[in-house]
């Protein structure tokens, strides 16, 4: 990076507070802006403060105050691009002063090696695991990016000697926001309606997941599902890479007879894991490409990486039977925010008509008839949420239903009427921020009311 002297920092949230922080251990002056004002933040820039007498903050900034120049602005992901901060912010943007995202910053700032991962389902799965089999193979490796710690306060980790290689999850959102995504190994693990909105078409979504493979890359660093063939001729034909796929024998690493081969040699039984689902598998291939991207051929086949596997689990609230009673099995999905998650879900679950699936949450425009497929394992479907109309529509003559308007009814109604050898499944399809704070918090909610109801009835 040129040298830079004062960085803006819009947003002094984590991912603004751990900018500021790396912005100092890099030898510059952060200025920080932020509409609120609350006691935290002016605790940590008393400590920045204490590091670097010089910086400034502007809290409770409206729009009156004019921020001094800079030599770049780094933005935050909370940062709403109608704000006034980020409409402030593109002003100030010239010739000499350019504006990064928090994770394009720290990206620049980064001197260890990395591998980033993207597609619409299975980022923290397969980040974790990822990150699990490095370490196994004696890597300091750690998870960052998407999934909770802001890349740049793992970056700041880096520079004291305790993390050695970061696997970062991307969303379309972070990698929209970037100018550069530098070459690493890279996986693109699929891609199913979700975020069109935003995006405005399949294609421009696709285009933006692409912007992680580029030409000079190796193909071991170019990692993506069969499926995404079509896209890779599309954005970048007569381009090898390293393909993955549970349905293509003919893949890299593919499945076969249950077990996970990479070019027919046999690496790991799938029986033996406590990873379960086809989807599962796929996550478990694009790990094991990347450590092969990050570390050669052979780990692959050491012990260790077989025992990272079996000991690998996935953190709550995907497709996590947490109850079973009387027969019944009773499932938390609830980070399935998109259709094509409840696909993956059903297929794990599906038998017969044997499904009292909770459908619903924030109604984003989405297009559920990608649902389609699961019909057939439905019993009967509870609605709750701002889009349950839409879902309705979608669900019409097709497959049974209720609305509810409360979730704890729609919860108690399906626990009512599911029969021994069926399954009560929250995997609702959409996010939650309608009636909750977080996928977190409907997922703790639907396990309350379940266990509530179990030890009621
Ligand atoms: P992300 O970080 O992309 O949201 P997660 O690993 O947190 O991915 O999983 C989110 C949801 O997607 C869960 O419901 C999970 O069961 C489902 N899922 C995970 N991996 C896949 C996959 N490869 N294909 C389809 N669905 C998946």
């Amino acid at each position: 990076m040129r040298e830079i002297k004062t960085v803006l920092i819009c947003g002094f949230g984590i991912s603004g507070q751990a900018a500021a922080k790396l912005a100092i251990a890099m030898g510059m002056i952060p200025v920080i802006a932020d509409e609120r004002n609350t006691p935290d933040h002016l605790k940590v820039f008393q400590e920045l403060q204490q590091k670097r007498p010089e910086a400034k903050a502007f809290f409770n900034w409206n729009g009156n105050t004019p921020l001094p120049p800079c030599d770049l602005i780094v933005v935050s992901p909370g940062i709403r691009k109608n704000s006034a901060l980020f409409i402030a912010a593109e002003k100030m943007k010239n010739q000499t002063t350019t504006m990064l995202s928090e994770l394009e910053f720290a990206l620049k700032c980064l001197k260890k090696p990395f591998a980033a991962i993207t597609g619409t389902n299975g980022k923290t799965t397969t980040t974790e695991l990822t990150t699990a089999l490095l370490q196994a193979n004696g890597v300091r490796a750690e998870s960052s990016g998407n999934i909770g710690t802001a890349l740049s306060e793992c970056v700041l980790r880096t520079f004291t000697g305790e993390i050695d290689f970061l696997v970062i999850e991307t969303s379309s959102f972070q990698l929209e926001n970037i100018q550069t995504f530098p070459p690493c190994p890279a996986a693109i693990l699929n891609l199913a309606g979700d975020h069109i909105d935003r995006h405005g078409s399949m294609e421009e979504y696709a285009k933006t997941k692409f912007r992680l493979i580029t030409e000079t890359m190796s193909p071991e660093n170019r990692i993506i599902n069969t499926s995404l063939l079509p896209y890779l001729k599309k954005f970048l034909p007569e381009t090898a890479v390293t393909l993955f796929s549970a349905n293509d024998p003919s893949a890299d690493l593919s499945l076969q007879n249950e077990m996970i081969c990479f070019r027919n040699k046999v690496l790991l039984d799938t029986r033996t894991t406590e990873l379960h689902g086809i989807h599962n598998i796929e996550n478990m291939m694009a790990a094991l490409a990347l450590l092969r991207a990050v570390k050669g051929e052979m780990a692959l086949f050491s012990p260790e990486t077989a025992q990272a596997l079996r000991s690998f689990r996935s953190s709550p609230h995907r497709v996590e039977c947490f109850a079973e009673r009387n027969g019944i099995r009773y499932i938390n999905d609830s980070k399935a925010t998109n259709p094509h998650a409840v696909n993956a879900a059903v297929q794990m679950y599906g038998n017969g008509k044997n499904l009292h699936i909770l459908l619903g949450g924030l109604d984003k425009g989405m297009d559920f008839h990608e649902l389609e497929v699961s019909f057939p394992a439905i019993r009967k479907a509870y609605l709750f949420g701002s889009c349950r109309e839409s879902l309705q529509k979608t669900l019409e003559n097709k497959v049974e239903y209720e609305l509810f308007d409360s979730f704890q009814e729609a919860v108690y109604a399906a626990c009512s009427n599911a029969l021994s050898e069926e399954c009560v499944m929250l995997s609702p399809a959409t996010a939650s921020m309608d009636m909750f704070k977080n996928y977190a918090e409907r997922g703790d909610k639907f396990k309350e009311f379940v266990l509530n109801f179990l030890n009621t009835h």
